[in-house]
């Protein structure tokens, strides 16, 4: 049986960040002048060579476990921006944490990936 490699949640947020500026609260967002911006997790949707322009049936978690089998992770962890703020932030698995790193903190996707790459994602 051939192992197919894994993409790494870090790396693939790297490469999708190339293609379109940060947005924030969806995945993608489409702009007024056609272009589009994309979170964390559209960023590594489309470094993973997924589209916004397919259609993909069923529950997104689901999809993205599939695509980096790191998020199937239940563990909680502390928010990483809780140091910078000087008290403890929220406490949310993998997948919630990203979401929550792009749209309260505002962290640059490089910066999650950064983040993501220390944690061994
Ligand atoms: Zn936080």
């Amino acid at each position: 049986m051939v192992e197919t490699p894994t993409l790494l949640l870090s790396e693939a947020i790297r490469e999708g960040a190339k293609l379109h500026p940060q947005g924030f609260g969806r995945m993608c967002i489409e702009l007024p002048d056609g272009t589009r911006s994309t979170c964390a997790y559209g960023a590594a949707f489309e470094g993973a060579g997924e589209s916004f322009d397919r259609d993909y049936p069923g529950d997104t978690r689901k999809l993205f476990e599939s695509l980096f089998p790191a998020l199937k992770n239940r563990r909680f962890l502390q928010c990483p921006a809780s140091k910078e703020r000087g008290n403890a932030c929220v406490i949310l698995d993998l997948y919630g944490l990203m979401f929550h790193l792009n749209d309260s903190h505002r962290w640059k996707r490089l910066r999650i990936a950064d983040w993501l790459s220390e944690q061994g994602y």
